[in-house]
């Protein structure tokens, strides 16, 4: 059907080529239509109305041409207008010269509100209507008016014709209908088929940023390794101060790196939230002291401000709602010169708590607070210069405010400081309403902010396997300070014959590996434990792949948690710690590192 409607429609808008084709068909049968009947009542009509004959004649053939000067000029919204224009003043014309309320012409009005809101708009079909209601109203109240025709409107007559024009009315409606109904299947499909290319691109992209993120982590493990070992050596304050350098740039990076791999994630959907009972108060109170020193530092005072708050714990994800308030009280400490901070914390309905993070900074003007919460807004080009960042934080905020069901606003003027507001529902934890399945301590493979306990390492045998040699070295130097004796091997095969040999406190297994990766290995080692009765190694995953899903995944296969690349020095202190603690006989799961 399609390619028999002329003329021919552009490729790619659909509801313009079907208005297009509605609007041809609608001037071949207008043309059509008014030809007939015209030719029809010219016997009758044209000794006493020669002017309206003629014209009767010649009005329905030009509409012919309406299909040419659309192909010509894809003007449709004018030609729309002078084609319903025209029908309605010849019908005017013939119901005002002959027999005025009595014509049977005058049905043809009803169609045409119908046809402007296709092919123009709903205003237009609005104002047409309107239009069409005073014309009817008008020949009904004026109707003594008109001149009586003497050509005999007989009720047969009337009866016939208007039966034919109600016909070919329903028969142009269903065909319009139908097209439309077509059309609109296509546009839907199309649609469809951009959204699941959409989909498919931004998947590509979330995979290739983690892919990317996930290389680059592999040699800042090095750099930031070794650093780390560096400071463990005599420096003189120089080298001291570089290695410093070494390291801050190295975590600036890393907090680049993260806050990319976030906001991708959250974009193509893939970032979940975890739900655990926590302490409000301490993860505010956290919050704050992690940036007290550079606040102090710039002549500030930064303080939290416990308001109306029912109860300490609550339910939510801490990793993220601490993401946030760091994102939020790191920018009032970065865009603040004198004065204070408040993060002021309040319940504002049941189960809604508010955080409000107030400075006495620049404020913000109306064209950035416009922007803010959009990727790469920044005040100017000179603020990345001047301030660092990347303009991504307030935008990963906004998403993850959103993903909780929650939202984030700004209040700000130039000069008179600005106010964060996030509003998030967090379900008060009562006593009696607390859920296990939701504490903390079943939560395992979420991120802790509180440190593991303190105590002594113990002389421990760790294997280690990696391939990467950097890693390797990086492990060991990260271990020289502790009394610890490491075995290297470079694949999972290897693992599993170390792990025969001999006897180990401690596995810490590369996941991708040659020859056999780290989870094959690991089943390895579990069955042969099994078959030979012995007690289980603890084996930890060492790698960057830290997402919900692949730790679980770890998990699954017997691994009994993760260490993060770049490894954090600290975190796997508290992971010797605790295999020492637990003496050897089974390992705690430890926390993995912010990702
Ligand atoms: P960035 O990593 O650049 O800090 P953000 O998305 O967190 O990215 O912030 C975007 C921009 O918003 C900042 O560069 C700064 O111009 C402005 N901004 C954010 N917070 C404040 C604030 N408290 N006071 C003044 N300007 C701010």
């Amino acid at each position: 059907m399609k390619d028999m409607i002329w003329p021919p429609v552009r490729k790619g808008d659909i509801l313009l080529s079907a208005r297009k084709r509605l609007l041809s068909i609608l001037s071949l049968s207008t043309g059509l239509v008014g030809l007939v009947s015209a030719l029809l009542s010219l016997p009758v009509t044209l000794d006493e109305y020669p002017v309206q004959s003629i014209l009767a004649i010649i009005g329905p053939a030009l509409f012919f041409s309406g299909p040419v000067i659309l192909d010509r000029t894809g003007a449709i919204k004018t030609l729309s207008a002078i084609l319903i224009g025209s029908i309605y003043g010849m019908i005017l014309f013939q119901a005002l010269s002959i027999g005025g309320a009595a014509n049977p012409v005058l049905i043809y009005l009803i169609g045409l509100p119908v046809l402007a809101t296709f092919l123009i708009g709903y205003r237009s079909g609005i104002v047409t209507g309107a239009l069409v209601v005073l014309t009817y109203g008008s020949i009904y109240a004026f109707n003594d008016l008109i001149p009586v025709s003497s050509i005999p409107l007989t009720r047969n007559i009337i009866a016939t014709w208007n039966t034919i024009v109600l016909v070919l009315l329903g028969l142009s409606l269903t065909a319009w209908a139908a097209l439309f109904q077509r059309e609109m299947e296509r546009a839907n499909r199309r649609l469809d088929d951009a959204r699941c290319e959409a989909d498919k691109a931004n998947m590509a992209k979330s995979d290739l940023l983690a892919h990317v993120s996930h290389e680059i982590r592999t040699p800042m493990n090095g750099i930031l390794g070794m650093a780390q070992s560096l400071k463990d050596t005599p420096l003189s304050v120089d080298q001291k101060r570089q290695v410093d350098l070494i390291t801050s740039s190295g975590d600036m990076l890393m907090a680049i790196i993260n806050d990319v791999l976030d906001l991708s994630k959250v974009e193509a959907g893939a970032l979940e939230l975890s739900e655990r009972e926590f302490d409000l108060r301490a993860l505010v109170d956290n919050a704050c002291q992690l940036h007290d020193t550079a606040a102090r530092r710039k002549g500030l005072t930064l303080k939290p401000v416990f308001g109306d708050l029912p109860a300490q714990r609550v339910l939510g994800d801490p990793h993220r709602i601490a993401q946030i308030l760091n994102n939020l009280i790191s920018n009032a400490v970065k865009f603040t010169h004198k004065g204070e901070i408040t993060v002021d914390v309040g319940c504002t309905g049941a189960d809604m708590v508010e955080f409000r993070v107030r400075d006495s900074g620049d404020g913000i003007d109306a064209d950035l607070a416009a922007r803010i919460f959009t990727p790469f807004s920044q005040a100017s080009a000179e603020t990345s210069h001047t301030h660092g960042g990347t303009g991504l934080g307030l935008a990963i905020c906004r998403n993850l405010c959103t993903l909780m069901n929650g939202e984030i606003e700004l209040e700000s003027s130039p000069g008179a400081g600005s106010t964060f507001i996030v509003r998030l529902p967090l379900r008060v934890v009562r006593d009696e309403t607390v859920d296990p399945a939701h504490s903390a301590a079943s939560a395992p493979d979420t991120i802790e902010s509180e440190n593991t306990e303190s105590g002594t390492i113990r002389p421990l045998h760790i294997l280690a396997a990696d391939d990467n040699e950097t890693n390797r070295l990086v492990l060991s130097a990260l271990l020289q300070r502790h009394p610890v004796e490491l075995s290297l091997v470079e694949d999972g095969k290897s693992a599993v014959a170390a792990w025969q040999s001999g006897h180990f406190d401690l596995i810490l297994m590369d996941v991708r590996m040659p020859v056999m990766d780290g989870l094959a290995a690991t089943r390895e080692i579990r069955a042969l434990e099994k078959r030979h009765h012995k007690p289980a190694t603890p084996i930890i995953a060492l790698t960057a792949n830290v997402m919900k899903d692949q730790i679980r995944g770890y998990r699954d296969i017997g691994m009994d948690g993760v260490l993060a690349k770049p490894i954090s020095p600290d975190r796997l202190d508290d992971l010797l710690r605790s295999v020492s603690d637990k003496d050897g006989r089974s390992a705690p799961v430890p926390k993995t590192q912010s990702y």
